[in-house]
């Protein structure tokens, strides 16, 4: 596919931008012609587990939490309060790095072991081969989907490409694994994995044990073995150790600053965890608190760096995450985080799976302290860098599903509540809890409609009314459902999106729109 963007920043900014910087910052960086791009996306994080406000209201998790830097970053950029995400890791993952929408790469669930699907057995339905091996640079490999990676263009387009943190793009054992493969410079701690052993230096990022639980194990950061130090502290350190060889070669750099916290397993921070201890927090939550503390300070730490560097002026901060709190469990008994007023956490169609935090600061574009209530999803990320990296045109394999969202950015008029949004996951992740389940979804201005593939089952919410989806109108508003359930059965088909078997008639479980 070839893809034509208009030009982003313009000329004459860029030129006064280069200039004002000759003239007065560090000489260590010289000034890219292209802006910096810094992507810092959190795993596992909530809606509300931060103190910066994304409701329209401060909640009481927003008083809970310490996440200055969240909130240094919002009082510079743009906040988005209705960013989404897909469900659980590797669908956003993969639609983050590809621009594709989840019905159509088919990494639908979370991805580890070649050709072994992490999905538990479904009670009624026979559920379909998606692409359990991932992301791959290469067709030759079975059940994965081909694509041309978002770094790989940035790479080709003279970014110097740094990958940090955990990657999760494709299964042990094929390219897709390895960010070296996907069109990064550097991999600094990224494998198939999706989440660490440990997040101790002292335990050298792994859970100790000698079984198949060492897939676990973070690779590399040897350095940091036996040391005091924490996994986020880590990875930020080795980052910007990374930043400063970029130095050396004068290309603008993108640093996608990819933390394995909050995920867990939830270890404390013991940087910062006292406080929360002393506000008298169950032990869990209180070492839930101070991993996203901890996660803070690494935003605060690269936006430290590019201020004393001379490159703020030049660097564009994107944060999101990639799934909601895991509110349905947490190992041990009880939640370590809730989202609400959202209703139910990751792995859920509900507004507490998708549902994001999502701060863009984009210096001398986004107005400082702006808010946003436009909503948007992950893939949309893949062409909003290339544009704000300014390639004017670039050819991919895949068919791009994202669209920019650089005019909300700058203010100008959009009409992203005529857009459809959707969500498609026909499997089983494990838990249950509200809006768990397989299912296909799709928002539209105010609404959002839910069909559970199961037993044909809709809930329709109009979610400015209603966030916590607790009224479920499907049976009032038939003309709104049927028409939600039209557009979502149109894409589906239109992408050859994989349906469940029913197991008692042995039939693909219907389209949306022939079951109304
Ligand atoms: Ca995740």
């Amino acid at each position: 596919m070839k893809t034509r963007i208009k030009k982003g920043i313009n000329g004459v900014f860029l030129f006064l931008a280069i200039m004002s910087f000759s003239s007065c910052k560090d000489q260590s960086h010289e000034a890219p012609q292209k802006p910096n791009i810094i992507l810092f996306l959190v795993d596992d994080m909530g809606w509300q587990d931060t103190s910066l406000p994304f409701y329209h209201e401060r909640t009481p998790f927003n008083d809970t939490y310490h996440t200055p830097n969240m909130e240094r970053l919002a009082a510079q950029g743009m906040k988005f309060t209705q960013a989404y995400s897909h469900s659980v890791c590797s669908p956003t993952r993969v639609s983050l790095m590809s621009g594709m929408n989840a019905a159509r790469h088919r990494v639908t669930n979370w991805t580890l072991r070649r050709n072994a699907s992490n999905d538990r057995d479904h009670e009624t339905l026979e559920l379909p081969k998606w692409n359990m091996n991932g992301m791959q640079p290469t067709d030759s490999i079975e059940n994965s989907v081909h694509v041309t990676p978002l770094a790989k263009i940035l790479k080709d387009n003279g970014y110097f490409t740094i990958h940090s943190g955990k990657a999760h793009f494709g299964a042990i054992g094929t390219p897709g694994e390895n960010p070296l493969n996907l069109g990064f410079d550097i991999n600094i701690a990224g494998h198939a994995a999706g989440a660490p052993g440990s997040y101790q230096g002292l335990k050298n990022f792994s859970s100790g044990r000698q079984d198949r639980s060492s897939v676990w194990d973070v690779p590399g950061l040897e350095k940091y073995h036996g040391k005091d130090i924490n996994l986020t502290e880590a990875l930020t350190r080795e980052a910007i150790l990374a930043l400063d060889s970029v130095a050396q070669i004068n290309k603008p750099f993108f640093l996608y600053m990819s933390h394995y916290a909050v995920h867990g397993p939830i270890e404390e921070d013991t940087r910062f965890i006292q406080k929360y201890m002393d506000k008298g927090m169950d032990k869990t939550e209180a070492k839930y608190a101070s991993m996203l503390e901890s996660m803070d300070k690494s935003l605060g730490d690269l936006m430290d760096y590019v201020n004393n560097h001379g490159l703020a002026d030049n660097t564009i901060i994107l944060f999101t995450s990639d799934n909601g709190g895991l509110s349905a469990i947490a190992r041990g008994g009880e939640p370590h985080t809730h989202n609400k007023p959202l209703s139910s956490g990751k792995g859920s169609a509900h507004e507490g799976g998708i549902r994001e935090p999502m701060i863009v600061s984009w210096p001398g574009v986004v107005p400082d302290g702006s808010t946003t209530e436009e909503y948007l999803i992950i893939e949309d990320f893949f062409p909003t860098i290339l544009e704000m990296a300014e390639v004017q045109e670039y050819n991919t394999i895949q068919k791009i599903d994202g669209l920019s969202f650089t005019s909300i950015l700058k203010g100008e008029k959009t009409h992203s509540d005529e857009r459809a949004l959707i969500w498609h996951f026909p499997n089983s992740w494990g838990p249950t809890g509200p809006g768990i389940g397989a299912s296909s979804t799709i928002r539209k201005g105010d609404w959002k409609l839910i069909y559970y593939h199961a037993d044909q089952s809709f809930e329709l919410f109009n979610i400015p009314n209603d966030i916590g989806e607790s009224t479920n109108l499907a049976d009032k508003e038939i003309e709104i459902k049927n028409e939600l359930a039209k557009e979502l059965g149109d894409y589906l088909r239109s992408v050859d999106a994989q349906m469940p078997i029913e197991k008692s008639t042995g039939n693909h479980v219907h389209w949306p729109d022939e079951v109304l």
